[in-house]
């Protein structure tokens, strides 16, 4: 199972997502609250909120300084004061310091660009009829323009339809550090050609059980926080890619900064 992989930061089922070959015990979410791919009512307790994900990424370095951007750049000063998930403790130090690293940071560098505004918009536009193809090429053009202007290269993404399932909830979201040979063999008979071993996000447009299309602001938050991940690696060049608290800011950040519109976007459903 391609989900199984080592590295892939999964946005899905607890099934799935455990590596094959991870020794860290199943933790618990650090807030309970935040529980943005699990179908509510399915669980309280969304075991992949902060779930420690291992990935093959290299050294941390310390991010990159950004010219003119000192207002919004990431704090990186401290850990902040508040209560660690009781998985935190069980982690090997190096993952520890990972996580703190991941925690400490609450918001990207990012000005958005009118441009930007305008992808989203037009994204927004294509979840009202929700076809894959569409809404795909509205999020790669918001996807290139943020990742862009906060200068890593763009990502790809590969939008389908029907969420899968399983009696834990459904998947949301995937996040590939690196795509596997099948999903890029996919996407390359649909013209979309991403490259295998390349980091590529996987979304989808409809629920599991009433094929519903998912509302435009949850589609979005999704898509921040897929994005976020991907960020964790290409810019903030954290080695792991933590759900950490940090995570959600930063993840809010994305989503507040370029749907001011939306004050409040509701948590996936
Ligand atoms: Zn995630």
């Amino acid at each position: 199972m391609d989900a199984e992989r080592k590295g892939i930061t999964g946005d899905l089922f607890a099934a799935l997502t455990q590596p094959a070959s991870s020794g860290v015990a199943k933790p618990p979410p650090a807030v309970a609250a935040k529980t943005p791919h699990l179908v509510p009512g399915k669980s309280p307790l969304n075991p992949l909120a902060a779930k420690p994900e291992p990935t093959v990424f290299g050294q941390p370095r310390p991010a990159p300084a950004t010219p003119g951007a000192a207002a919004a750049r990431p704090s990186r000063v401290a850990a902040p004061i508040r209560k660690l998930p009781a998985f935190f403790y069980r982690m090997p130090l190096r993952a520890q310091r990972g996580y703190l690293a991941s925690d400490a940071i609450d918001r990207f560098p990012l000005t958005p660009s009118p441009a930007a505004f305008t992808m989203v918009a037009a994204l927004m536009s294509a979840l009202d009829g929700g076809a894959p193809s569409i809404v795909q090429r509205a999020s790669q053009s918001l996807l290139g323009e943020v990742c862009r202007l906060l200068g890593v290269r763009p990502v790809r993404i590969e939008v389908r339809s029907v969420r899968p399932r399983n009696s834990r909830g459904e998947l949301h979201g995937l996040f590939y550090p690196q795509a596997p040979t099948r999903t890029a063999a996919a996407g390359r008979s649909k013209g979309i050609a991403p490259t295998a071993g390349e980091p590529l996000i996987v979304l989808w447009t409809r629920t599991a059980q009433r094929h519903d299309v998912v509302k435009p602001r949850t589609y979005l938050r999704t898509l921040m926080h897929e994005l976020g991940h991907y960020l964790d690696y290409s810019l903030l060049k954290l080695e792991d890619s933590y759900h950490s608290i940090g995570f959600y800011q930063r993840e809010s950040f994305l989503v507040r900064t370029l749907f001011p519109g939306a004050s409040s976007p509701p948590r996936p459903k």
